[in-house]
């Protein structure tokens, strides 16, 4: 029987986060990651494989990264988990004892009961090396191409295939507007136009209600009555957590059907660890349950579950929920709550938006317009989310809104913001959005 004092099982963004995290924190322990596939995805750059990237086997995490670690690696399928003995066995006949375990199986996609999802040249897009293979290789010389899902997933495979493939593209939302989950209407609306300009067919508002054909993929049918044809259709409509494993040894399963974890990822068993898209998240606003699953959460999940192996020393703040895409050359980013959001929970609010080009002066290179858009609660003025659109910059400029959020501070507080700026760099000092838009968000309020 193989022994390590902590044994990992999954070797994704969480998976590879909780071991090195636990090397880190704990340098004596033996730590073993185990994971069924050969070579682990960066999951973030999978539709940029169809397009930019070019194929799966540019979009690798390389081992290297858990060697120069001092992480042990073992490529297996861990089929069956025995927490009375602390062991887990595995497809390929291996038994491995545990001192901890830290669950990080994941999530699959999303694939509910529509009629015709069993077609050929149907594909849901798995994590895994030879699917996206099969699916690039089936996208070849398709003239028609339906993505199911507007959400990012959805808009960042039709940009890519759109510019790989010439394909007719497009994408069936059932919401109003693509994007709708992470930002408020007109940011949606301006995405769909950049979509249209780009070659791209939102298609909202409607729901497929059948995948149409005879053994692949010709067409799908819409609730609307409307028919698209389609040789191929990608679906992109969310992911469930992987919780089989957990499930099968009676570990607590969520609302939301993640693991159930608290706040320092431990689940209801003392020695037993979940973190990542299989785990349970509670929202920052509120603790509501919620279904994110990204792999900047999956990270910082880990970060907190490798950290408390041997002793609390880490605790979960809850899921702000920051992510960005990219149209073209135009960025989107969202943190916390979007206007829309913060009004069905019931908040009294205020907002402020701020535009202006992101170089001073305007004709310096590289200059794009950027919006900023922050939503405060009205009575405390704390900050409960924001909106970037624009210029790249916008990737980082959410990041430095989410440690805002995350530090619960004031519109006050970012007014007098003290920022960097340089003419090639960033919006000049007096436009400079972010702070502009929590000025407008504090005339707002009198
Ligand atoms: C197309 C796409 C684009 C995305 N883009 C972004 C983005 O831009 N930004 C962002 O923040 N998030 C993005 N995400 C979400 C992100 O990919 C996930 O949140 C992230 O992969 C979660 O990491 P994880 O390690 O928890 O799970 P997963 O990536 O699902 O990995 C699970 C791991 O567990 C292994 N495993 C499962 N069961 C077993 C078992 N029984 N035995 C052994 N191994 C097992 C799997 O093989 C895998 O290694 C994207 C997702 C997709 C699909």
């Amino acid at each position: 029987m193989r022994e390590s004092d902590v044994v990992v099982v999954g070797g994704s963004a969480a998976g590879i986060t909780a071991a090195i995290t636990a090397r880190r924190h704990y340098p004596d322990r033996q730590v073993l990651l185990i994971r069924k596939e050969e070579q682990v995805l960066i999951p973030c750059g999978i539709p940029y494989v169809f397009g930019t990237v070019g194929s799966p086997d540019k979009d690798l995490i390389p081992d290297a990264v858990l060697s120069k670690n001092g992480v042990e690696l073992l490529i297996d399928e861990v089929t069956s988990l025995d927490r009375d003995k602390s062991t887990l066995t595995t497809a390929g006949g291996e038994t491995v004892a545990y001192d901890r375990l830290v669950l990080a199986t994941g999530s699959l996609p999303a694939m509910p009961p529509i009629p015709g999802f069993e077609l050929e040249n149907v594909f849901p897009v798995f994590k895994d090396v030879s699917h996206l293979r099969l699916m690039q290789e089936s996208l070849e010389g398709v003239s028609d191409l339906v993505i199911i899902g507007g959400g990012f997933i959805g808009v960042e495979f039709a940009d890519e295939c759109r510019k790989a493939l010439q394909a007719n593209v497009s994408i069936v939302e059932m919401l109003a507007h693509c994007l709708m989950l992470a930002y408020d209407a007109e940011f949606c609306s301006k995405a769909e136009e950049l979509l249209r300009q780009r070659g791209i067919a939102p298609v909202t508002g409607a729901k497929v209600e059948r995948v149409m054909g005879q053994k692949s993929v010709e067409g799908v049918r819409l609730d609307n009555g409307e028919t698209i044809p389609a040789q191929a259709v990608i679906v992109g409509i969310g992911a469930t957590a992987n919780v089989k494993l957990a499930e099968s040894t009676g570990l607590p399963i969520g609302t939301t059907g993640g693991i159930v974890v608290d706040r320092t990822m431990r689940t209801t068993d003392r020695r037993v660890f979940a973190c990542g898209d299989c785990a349970e998240k509670l929202s920052f606003f509120g603790g509501r349950p919620s279904a994110l699953k990204l792999a900047s959460i999956a990270t910082a999940e880990a970060r907190i579950a490798g950290a408390n192996l041997y002793g609390t020393r880490r605790e979960n703040i809850g899921t702000v929920g920051v992510w960005s895409t990219v149209i073209g050359d135009t960025a989107f980013a969202t943190a916390g709550l979007t206007e829309s959001v913060a009004e069905r929970h019931g908040y009294n609010y205020v907002v402020g938006a701020a535009e202006s080009i992101n170089r001073h002066p305007g004709g310096m290179p590289g200059s794009h317009p950027m919006k900023v858009k922050l939503v405060f609660e009205k009575r405390t003025g704390v900050i409960l989310g924001g909106q970037v659109m624009g210029d790249k910059a916008a990737g980082e400029v959410i990041n430095a809104i989410s440690a805002c959020i995350q530090r619960r501070m004031t519109a006050e507080d970012i007014a007098m913001f003290q920022t960097g700026t340089h003419p090639a760099l960033t919006a000049s000092p007096i436009a400079y959005q972010f702070v502009n838009a929590a000025e407008a968000a504090i005339a707002a309020a009198q």
